[in-house]
């Protein structure tokens, strides 16, 4: 099929080179002509493993990019809309989705042939069919349903193994106006004929990314709270009673072998220094407003949210504990993005923990394996990168481990048998207590 993906962020790039490894012939469509250019010489703007091979192979047969958004709607028979919605503080921002249908609708303007414009992006329930359908019949001066089809079809990649996550998918979620408007995207995902395919209206496929992502932030809060809990108790640790709870039969499963399989849940019932990123804290909040606007409180939401606010300054309040003044304190802050095996710095616990380590008066040196660059914009200007692990931890009095990145792993080696070993505060939990000379942690 002939597909336009609009938006060439971390999902719709992901998604337009794998709908173009499948088979289709793909046109991805950018306002930012920087990273057209950089996606038809072959290089991946983000990081994401396997994205730039696969441009390599792609780019130039099935796949290119452009800024002409109306000449590739119009090379297409269907569009997905993979732009931003952000939070602007009090609502989701569709401003991005708005723009985007305005100008599909124009572009379908007088075009021929069946077209289904499909909402890739996470958008609040209600957004497909009251906002972009109107938008692109007012743009179009065509009838939704008779002249061109509607669906939604949430996106669940995960940032570092997004290319993975999309050629390998748990589940399709295809929402639609009609049955029409899913089958065209049937068609898209012929390929994915193994792949447990949820077929629904626009409103319960938005729904079901927001219930999606909401799971894992609530799970993650209550962690987090258990593990605060602990903290004050003394004597008892937060990842020895994870352990526990990951031991029950609906957390773990015994294979016909004999073998137990954690469930892949269970990392999610982990204390640590919050959760950031694009989705989580952005989509958590936006539900709560939408809710907010229909008279609809949502307490636990609410307070999943607040936890996660507050977590990262348990880093600063270990790292107090030991040093009570950080003035000209040499502080080694490990990992910057907010997740592992991606250079994403958006909402990570590093940009807070950062800014109140410089206020403080700490010399700040910082190291993460991939965002260094992408950290230098967000983070502020008085701190210093390293280059290595190894050069991070060479000078500093006290090591923060933000990101749960493997290479950390060799923080107990690296620090073996050192005489002046830096105090590790461990904000991920990964590193056992007794493998460093001097530890904190999070929930103990
Ligand atoms: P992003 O901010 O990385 O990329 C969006 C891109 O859209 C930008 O490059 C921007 O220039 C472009 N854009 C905006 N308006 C445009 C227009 N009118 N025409 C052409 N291009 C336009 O965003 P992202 O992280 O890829 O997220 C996109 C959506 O997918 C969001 O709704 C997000 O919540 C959702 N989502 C993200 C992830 C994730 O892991 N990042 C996972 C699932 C779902």
């Amino acid at each position: 099929m002939r597909i336009s993906v609009i938006g060439t962020g971390y999902v719709g790039l992901v998604s337009g080179a794998c709908f173009a490894e499948v088979g289709h012939d793909v046109t991805c469509v950018d306002l930012d002509a920087a990273k057209v250019e950089r996606i038809n010489a072959g290089k991946t703007p983000i990081h994401e493993e396997g994205l730039e091979a696969m441009l390599g192979r792609l780019v130039g047969t099935r796949l290119r990019a452009t800024t002409d958004l109306a000449a590739a709607v119009q090379g297409s028979d269907i569009t997905f809309i993979a732009v931003g919605t952000p939070f602007d503080g009090r609502h989701i921002d569709l401003g991005y989705i708005r723009e985007s249908a305005r100008q599909i609708g124009a572009a379908l303007r007088g075009k021929s042939g069946y077209h289904v414009v499909v909402v890739k992006s996470t958008v609040v329930p209600g957004t497909t069919d009251d906002v972009v359908l109107p938008e692109l019949e007012r743009a179009s001066g065509m009838r939704a349903g008779a002249d061109f089809g509607v669906g939604m079809n949430p996106e669940f990649l995960t940032e570092g193994v997004a290319v993975s996550d999309f050629m390998r998918p748990d589940r399709i979620v295809l929402g639609g106006i009609d049955a029409r408007s899913v089958d065209v995207q049937r068609e898209v995902y012929a390929s994915f004929a193994q792949t447990p395919t949820l077929a629904t209206n626009n409103k319960t496929a938005e729904m079901i990314k927001y219930v999606s992502n909401s799971v894992l932030a609530t799970l993650i809060s209550f962690s987090n709270e258990m593990g605060n809990l602990c903290s004050t108790l003394g004597g008892v640790d937060v990842a020895d009673v994870m352990r526990g709870v990951h031991l029950a039969r609906y957390f773990s499963s015994v294979l016909e072998d004999g073998r137990r399989v954690q469930a892949p849940i269970s990392s999610f019932l982990w204390a640590g220094c919050g959760y950031g990123g694009s989705c989580l804290p952005k989509d958590t909040k936006a539900l709560v407003a939408h809710g907010a606007d229909r008279g609809l409180e949502m307490p636990l939401l609410d307070a999943v949210i607040h936890t996660n606010l507050a977590q990262p300054a348990r880093m600063l309040a270990l790292l107090e504990a030991q040093f009570p003044s950080l003035d000209g304190v040499t502080v080694a802050l490990l990992g910057l993005a907010f997740k592992e095996d991606t250079d994403d710095m958006r909402e990570s616990p590093a940009i807070p923990i950062a800014r109140a380590l410089v206020e403080r008066g700490a010399r700040v040196v910082a190291y993460d394996p991939i965002a260094n660059d992408a950290a230098r914009a967000v983070l502020p200007a008085q701190i210093s990168y390293a280059a290595s692990l190894e050069q991070a931890i060479a000078g500093a009095s006290a090591l923060l481990l933000v990101t749960r990145w493997s290479e950390f792993r060799r923080l107990p080696q690296l620090l073996a048998g050192r005489a002046d070993a830096p105090l590790l505060i461990d904000g991920r939990r990964i590193i056992e207590p007794g493998a460093v000379p001097r530890y904190a942690g999070i929930g103990m």
